[in-house]
């Protein structure tokens, strides 16, 4: 193994991307290879009659602390602040065509109250919930704080069979728990892992009194990640190829067993390696990942996918002055304002909203025009204000792989970074994080695929002599 070994990074997704400056940083020579002609993996952005979009609305919490670290690592946190404290508005709207919404806040005390206390005044006052769901709604809260997320039987059951057992209601569930569920797992309580589901409320909500405080950004996905972390793998020395697609991680045999030699790209071209960091997506690492790495490489497809859909749309002025709210028994989950990240000039009168739909599966088979009709004709009843406001454009997305399905029994099929070859790990959001599908997941298991190859003596220290160049 040399000391300043060539690593190959394989997939330039935030796990891939994550990998190789930590790989950087720690003093290798990296070559990234992306099959598609941009980086950013699942996010991205694209650009439509002079205004920028995303490919759907991404979200992320303080908890997020190595998803923020990488922001920072980038220099583009700035672009994504925080909440100050977290503070939901929840829209249930009216019967029919009339009155206003009611509105009902999750929210951050403003007193300095540990978790999860930080909570309880928000929740008692919670007013789409009746007050005897909001008692029992806090017991369940207090069970689900004490599971022990390393005990594995946690996934041998749904979220939603926990639910019943602590006597939530089907109103509970839909105006509290699955405001929380659907945009952090991708999937709906009664189909989730109680594993991942209880991963996402004890870190998020009962555990740390500011961890929810959400943060989202103001410039499109492309400039927060893709085009910054480009700029940096350059200066540090990094080599990127972009429509590189791998088509085999190429072996040999060493000592009992088989080491990576090098990477077999679509063009037939072949780039060796010292070690390779295989930060696909978990179908596309079933069919990459060698004999020997991983017994169950193939069952790794079993993971599924879970799609998500966004519908966003351009009023000609603003009609809400909400930056992001929650729909509640509304074809709206989430909405938030990005009128910022969209490129709206702050003096011009126009709003640009985008509708985030988790757990699609109901939607992403549906035609454009009947998802743009059903969101256009909704969003007036959540803000009243959207009544007088012309449409001047919608544009939907769909990812029908958007995140793996974190069923009950994923978790056995997740693992990494290592796998059964010592210079071969493995990174992505579908690995064994702990986490959902989720950026911090892709960022953790980048950095770890780097930390693990440190560990075999791929990575050395920074030499101090060692500049950035600038390119
Ligand atoms: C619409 C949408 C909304 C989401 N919302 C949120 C959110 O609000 N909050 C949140 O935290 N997460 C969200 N996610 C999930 C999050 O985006 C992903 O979990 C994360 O970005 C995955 O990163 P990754 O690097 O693991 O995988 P990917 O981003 O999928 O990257 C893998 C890369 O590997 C490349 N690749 C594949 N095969 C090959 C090959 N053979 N050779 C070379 N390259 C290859 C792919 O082209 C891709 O660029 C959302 C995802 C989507 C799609």
């Amino acid at each position: 193994m040399s000391a300043s070994g060539h690593v190959v990074v394989v997939g330039g997704g935030l796990a891939g991307l994550s990998a190789a400056i930590a790989c950087l940083d720690g003093g290798a020579r990296v070559t990234l290879l992306e099959g598609r002609p941009r980086l950013g993996g699942a996010t991205w952005s694209f650009e439509r009659r002079g205004l920028e979009f995303d490919n759907g609305q991404h979200v992320h919490l303080r908890c997020c602390t190595e998803y923020r670290s990488f922001l920072e690592r980038l220099g583009t946190s700035h672009l994504a602040p925080l909440q100050a404290r977290l503070a939901l508005p929840v829209l249930r709207p009216a019967p029919g065509e009339g009155g206003p919404p009611a509105l009902g806040w999750i929210r951050r005390s403003r007193l300095p109250l540990p978790a999860p206390l930080h909570l309880a005044g928000s929740l008692l006052s919670y007013r789409h919930l009746a007050l005897s769901d909001r008692l029992r709604l806090l017991r369940a809260a207090a069970r689900l704080r004490l599971a022990r997320l390393d005990d594995e039987r946690l996934d041998s059951v749904s979220f939603g069979d926990f639910l019943a057992r602590h006597g939530q209601r089907p109103e509970a569930v839909r105006a509290m728990w699955e405001l929380i569920t659907l945009p952090t797992t991708n999937l709906r309580s009664a189909d989730v892992s109680l594993g991942l589901a209880a991963k996402v409320f004890q870190t998020g909500l009962l555990t740390r009194a500011d961890a929810a405080d959400i943060g989202w950004s103001k410039a499109p996905l492309a400039r927060l990640h893709a085009e910054p972390a480009a700029r940096l793998i350059g200066r540090l020395g990094g080599e990127i190829l972009t429509r590189a697609k791998a088509v085999r991680i190429e072996t040999a045999p060493f000592e009992e067993g088989v080491e990576v030699t090098g990477v077999l790209l679509e063009d037939g071209s072949r780039i060796g390696a010292d070690a390779v960091v295989l930060a696909v997506p978990h179908g596309a690492a079933a069919d990459l990942l060698p004999p020997g790495a991983h017994p169950e490489r193939g069952s790794l497809r079993a993971l599924g996918s879970s799609p998500v859909v966004n519908v966003q749309v351009v009023y000609d002025r603003k009609v809400t002055a909400f930056s992001v709210a929650a729909g509640l028994d509304s074809p709206v989950q989430f909405v938030f304002d990005r009128s910022a990240a969209a490129g709206l000039d702050p003096a011009a009168a126009g709003q640009v909203l985008a509708v985030s739909l988790s757990g699609g599966d109901a939607e992403i088979g549906e035609r454009a025009e009947v998802l743009v009709e059903r969101i256009t004709g909704e969003l007036p009843r959540l803000f009243p204000s959207a009544r007088r406001a012309e449409v001047l454009d919608a544009v939907v997305t769909r990812e029908h792989e958007a995140t793996f399905r974190g069923l009950p029994g994923t978790r056995a099929l997740r693992f990494g970074p290592a796998t059964g070859i010592a210079n071969l790990k493995v990174a992505g959001a579908w690995t064994d994080t702990g986490w959902p599908a989720t950026m911090e997941g892709a960022v953790r298991s980048g950095r770890a695929a780097a930390r693990a190859l440190g560990a075999l003596g791929h990575l050395l220290p920074k030499p101090a002599a060692r500049k950035e160049v600038v390119v």
